[in-house]
């Protein structure tokens, strides 16, 4: 740095080297990973494509995009998955705006990262986060309805959600005025 500052932790640390407050804090609170996911299986049996679905875990608040019981949410929903530095760059699933997936690729947070922008509502307003896209909790679908459900958006960056800072506003277009002509 040519400014004598140092670097934030997430660019200087190894996700092992992280403070547990800090390894909280490379969430970016989006709620992707709360949705539920579908796994195909190859025709040999083996594991197959993941697919993300718009169907909430029971215990996802939407409204907040928090777990409704963070702290006892492994007892109430066994699968729930307890991210860890090796979990985080074994999973197939993370979704590539997720903060840990990024600093585990050896990348950067973007300008609406919670850390970056210091505003916990930039995930939403940059359309990262699962907020209005909730279409079912999972205590309603039969698991045989759950296919009907698959959504691709969990897998995309939105648009003008890269980089470091937010996309400028569009210009507006130039105003054009016409007199009438006759020839
Ligand atoms: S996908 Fe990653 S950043 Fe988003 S809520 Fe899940 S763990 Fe946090
Ligand atoms: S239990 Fe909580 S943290 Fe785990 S998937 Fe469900 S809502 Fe997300």
């Amino acid at each position: 740095m040519t400014d004598g500052q140092e670097p934030p932790f997430w660019r200087r640390k190894r996700l092992e080297e992280m403070t547990a407050q800090e390894w909280e804090s490379l969430c970016d609170g989006c709620g992707r990973c709360c949705l539920v996911k579908l796994e195909e299986e190859t025709d040999e049996g083996g594991p197959g494509p993941i697919h993300y679905t718009s169907i909430g875990c029971r215990l996802f608040d939407e409204a907040t995009c928090h777990c409704a019981d963070y702290e006892n949410r492994q007892a109430r929903v066994p699968d729930c998955v307890r991210l860890t530095p090796a979990e985080v760059r074994s999973l197939r699933w993370l979704p590539p705006t997720c903060g840990y997936r990024l600093v585990a690729e050896g990348r950067d947070l973007a300008w609406w990262h919670p850390l970056v922008s210091g505003d916990p509502e930039t995930v939403h307003r940059a359309g990262v986060s699962a907020r209005g896209r909730v279409a079912a909790n999972e205590d309603d679908v039969p698991d045989e309805q759950s296919v009907d459900f698959i959504v691709e958006w969990p897998r995309r960056w939105p648009r003008g959600a890269k980089g470091p800072r937010p996309p400028a506003p569009m210009d507006k277009p130039a105003r054009r005025s016409y007199s009438p002509t006759r020839k």
